[in-house]
C-alpha cells in the first residue's frame, strides 16, 4: 500500500526471502545471510561545551564478510535506529557483490542531531565511535565511511583516533577522506558518472543511442549534478529536475524543453542542491510542483533524490514515453510500483547496481590508502567505467537468460555470489 511505513529491516529481509526461493538455498544459508553476523550497540559519553555529560547510543552492523572487509556509512541521525541500520548493513552487503568487489557489507551510526552539536561535540562523538570499536573495524576487518549527516572531517577524526590507538598509519581503515588525505580523486564523481555508465549500455542494448534520448531527474545534488554532466556529454538532452526548497518547505521541478544549461543552473543552486527558483525563472525555467517530475515526456527517468518516490499513487501517471529508469537514490521505488513497471515493459536498472559508483570508488580510495600510492583521476575513472560496465552486462544478461526483471537479477547474482563464499570457506 502506497505511504504504508515500512520496518526497513523487514523490508530487506523480505527481498532476501525472494531471492531465496528462486535460489532455492538451504535452510542454513538462509538463516546465515537474512541476518547481520555481528553487531555492536554502546554508549559514547561526551562533555557537553555547556559543562554538562550526554551519552549518545552508537552502532556498528557488520552483515556478512566473507567476500572480504565490511565496507559502510556511518549515519549521524536522530532517528537512527537498529533495524534500519541493519537492512543498509545488509543492503551494503549485496551492493558490493553485485559490483564484484572484495568486500562485504557493514554499517554504522550514532543517534544524535549534528544540527544541535559544535564541532567540539561533533569530534568527540567520532573519537568515542571509533574508541568503542577500536579492535574490530579496521582496513583488514570492516572499512566505515561516511554516509547521512558525516563528512570527510568526520572521517578524519575517525581515523586520527585510531592511528593513536594502534600507533601508526592506516588509512585504510576509513574512506571518504579528504583529497591530500588519504582520499582519492574521482570520489565526488563516481556515483552520478556510475549512472551513466549503466545508462549508456542499458541504451545500447535498447538499440537507442543517447544522442537521441531526453532524460528527467529527481534531485539535483550529487549525484544527479555529475550524472547530468555525463549524459549530457554523451550526447543526452535533459529536460528537467528537481529539488527541495528549504524556504518554501515543499519541492519545485524546473522544466526547459529544449534542454537545462548545467552550468546555468549550477550557479543558482546552493549546496544543499536547492535551485533558487525567481531566478531560474528570470533564465527561462518553467517551475512546476515538485511532483511533476515524474509525468515529463522523456524516455529516461532517473530518480536521484529519496526513497519511495515511485509508488502505487504516481506510478501510473508516468509517461508513454519513457523506456528506462535508472534509480541514482537509493529505494526510490516500491514493490507496488515495480509490479507496474514491470507490466509496461519498463527497463529498470536498480539502484544497487546504478548508484553502486560511489561504493566502487570508495573500494578504490581504499586500495590506494593500503598501497599508500595514488592514482590520477582519469584512472580512477576509468576503472570505474570498467567495473560499472561488467556488472550491469552481468546482470541483464542473467535477466535475459531467465527472463528476470532486472532488481530480481542483481539480487540473485548478489546473493549467490555471498551464498557461495560462505559455502566455500565452510561457514554453511
Ligand atoms: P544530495 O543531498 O547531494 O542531493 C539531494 C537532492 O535531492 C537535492 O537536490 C535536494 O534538493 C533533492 N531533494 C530532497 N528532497 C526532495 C524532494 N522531496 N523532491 C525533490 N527533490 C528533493 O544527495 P545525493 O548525494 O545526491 O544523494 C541522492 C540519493 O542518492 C540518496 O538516496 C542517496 O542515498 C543516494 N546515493 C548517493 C550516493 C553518493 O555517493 N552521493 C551513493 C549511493 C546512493
Amino acid at each position: 500500500m502506497a505511504g504504508k511505513s515500512f520496518n526497513p529491516f523487514e523490508m530487506a529481509q523480505a527481498q532476501f526471502d525472494k531471492v531465496a526461493d528462486i535460489l532455492d538455498l538451504d535452510t542454513a544459508t538462509r538463516d546465515l545471510l537474512r541476518n547481520p553476523m555481528r553487531e555492536y550497540h554502546f554508549s559514547i559519553p561526551v562533555h557537553m561545551d555547556d559543562g554538562s555529560m550526554k551519552v549518545f547510543r552508537g552502532f556498528r552492523v557488520q552483515h556478512n564478510d566473507a567476500r572480504g572487509p565490511g565496507k559502510g556509512g556511518i549515519r549521524f541521525h536522530p532517528q537512527e535506529t537498529i533495524d534500519t541500520v541493519r537492512a543498509l548493513s545488509m543492503w551494503m552487503t549485496w551492493k558490493c557483490a553485485v559490483v564484484d568487489i572484495p568486500l562485504g557489507g557493514g554499517k554504522g551510526g550514532v543517534i544524535c542531531d549534528p544540527h544541535n552539536l559544535s564541532a567540539r561535540e561533533q569530534e568527540q562523538i567520532c573519537r568515542g565511535w571509533i574508541r568503542q570499536l577500536s579492535k574490530v573495524v579496521g582496513p583488514l576487518v570492516d572499512v566505515p565511511a561516511p554516509d547521512v549527516m558525516t563528512s570527510a572531517q568526520h572521517m578524519l577524526w575517525m581515523l586520527d583516533e585510531f592511528e593513536w590507538i594502534h600507533g601508526g598509519h592506516y588509512p585504510g581503515l576509513i574512506t571518504g577522506k579528504p583529497v591530500g588525505m588519504g582520499g582519492s580523486l574521482g570520489r565526488t564523481e563516481a556515483t552520478g558518472y556510475g549512472v551513466v555508465f549503466t545508462i549508456r549500455e542499458a541504451l545500447k542494448e535498447m538499440g537507442i543511442k543517447p544522442e537521441e534520448t531526453t532524460a528527467g531527474f529527481q534531485g539535483f545534488g550529487n549525484v544527479s549534478q555529475y550524472a547530468i554532466e555525463l549524459y549530457q556529454k554523451i550526447g543526452g538532452k535533459v529536460i528537467s529536475v528537481s529539488c527541495w526548497d528549504q524556504k518554501d518547505q515543499t519541492s519545485y521541478t524546473f522544466v526547459k524543453k529544449d534542454g537545462i544549461d548545467l552550468k546555468a543552473l549550477l550557479d543558482i543552486t546552493d549546496r544543499f542542491g536547492g535551485i533558487d527558483k525567481d531566478k531560474a525563472r528570470d533564465i527561462g525555467y518553467e517551475v512546476l510542483p515538485g511532483d511533476a517530475w515524474i509525468e515529463q515526456e522523456v524516455d529516461i527517468l532517473i530518480p536521484s533524490a529519496l526513497e519511495n518516490q515511485i509508488t502505487a499513487d504516481n506510478v501510473d501517471k508516468i509517461s508513454k514515453r519513457v523506456r528506462l529508469i535508472a534509480e541514482g537514490a537509493n529505494g526510490p521505488t516500491t514493490p507496488e510500483a515495480d509490479k507496474v513497471i514491470i507490466e509496461r515493459g519498463i527497463f529498470m536498472i536498480p539502484d544497487f547496481l546504478a548508484n553502486a559508483g560511489g561504493v566502487t570508488c570508495s573500494y578504490f580510495e581504499q586500495v590506494q590508502s593500503n598501497m599508500n600510492y595514488y592514482w590520477e583521476k582519469d584512472e580512477v575513472l576509468g576503472k570505474l567505467d570498467v567495473k560499472m560496465t561488467a556488472a550491469f552486462l552481468a546482470v541483464s544478461e542473467l535477466a535475459q537468460q531467465r527472463k528476470l526483471f532486472m532488481r530480481d537479477a542483481a539480487y540473485v547474482i548478489s546473493v549467490s555470489r555471498v551464498a557461495q563464499a560462505c559455502t566455500a570457506r565452510g561457514w554453511v
